[in-house]
């Protein structure tokens, strides 16, 4: 038989505030995922081998009209396109901490200003929106922009590509926490649009809405991913997330 190398220490300090000692010989491995690939313009990239697919360009079966009704947005070519009129969609299943991805284009043809220009938006359990805007040369209000925790938080940058180029959000969403009536944990976000960051670990201080200073009212720890009907032509393509996990949970 054959002897496994030595690959930790057991005489080593214990870390303040853990069992494990410094290089622990015991401490769990993390989980093996394969990685996936990045996107071009031309092709979404290959997903992580953990990613729950929430659409892949081929049809809306993993979502529905917020009425329950199949899904009315169009699918072409390996995305999904906004029609206007038809309403929001959500996921069929809800589901809560995450680390998501979502790539999105604007519409083409430029057509409005402000917040009338390729608005959609990226909904975390229906109710915590990370807009969805063209602010490529398009001032809008802060809180508004392409990126914003709308009504809250600016990004950190305008980050935008052109109309009609695919962009990616990359999102870590930490859900707010109830006992009862009481907050327990407000959310946190992070939001990285085309690789840069827009958001880091950012507090939100409740659902964010149109006009309205908000606050937290209790709600599960799961819920739907909404995308945004504004009225506007704007593109989705490879959508998925990864369910948050410690590192040592199988
Ligand atoms: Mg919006």
């Amino acid at each position: 038989m054959s002897q496994q190398p030595q690959i930790g220490y057991d005489d080593t300090p214990l870390i303040p505030g853990w069992p494990y000692r410094v290089h622990d010989s015991k401490r769990p491995q993390p989980r093996v995922v394969t990685p996936g690939t990045a996107s071009t313009q031309d092709a979404p990239g290959r997903v992580p081998s953990d990613a729950v697919v929430l659409f892949d360009g081929r049809n809306l079966s993993s979502w529905e009209s917020m009425d329950g009704s199949p899904a009315k947005w169009k699918v072409d070519s390996g995305y999904m396109e906004v029609v206007p009129k038809t309403g929001n969609i959500r996921t069929r299943d809800p589901f809560g901490d995450c680390q998501l991805h979502v790539e999105w284009a604007e519409p083409a043809v430029v057509v409005g200003n402000s917040q009338g220009r390729g608005n959609s938006g990226v909904f975390l359990l229906g109710q915590y929106e990370i807009q969805v805007l063209d602010c490529y040369q398009n001032p809008t209000y802060a809180d508004g922009t392409t990126g914003a925790l709308y009504g809250q938080f600016p990004p950190l940058v305008n980050a935008c590509r052109k109309p009609a180029e695919w962009q990616t959000y990359d999102i870590i969403w930490e859900g707010p926490r109830f006992d009862g009536d009481k907050l327990l944990r407000p959310a946190f976000v992070t939001v990285i649009q085309n690789g840069l960051v827009l958001h880091h670990h950012r507090e939100l201080q409740g659902p964010t809405k149109h006009r309205q200073a908000t606050q937290y009212t209790p709600h599960p720890a799961q819920g739907p991913l909404v995308l945004q009907d504004h009225g506007d032509l704007v593109r989705f393509r490879n959508i998925w997330y990864r369910p948050r996990t410690d590192y040592d949970q199988a």
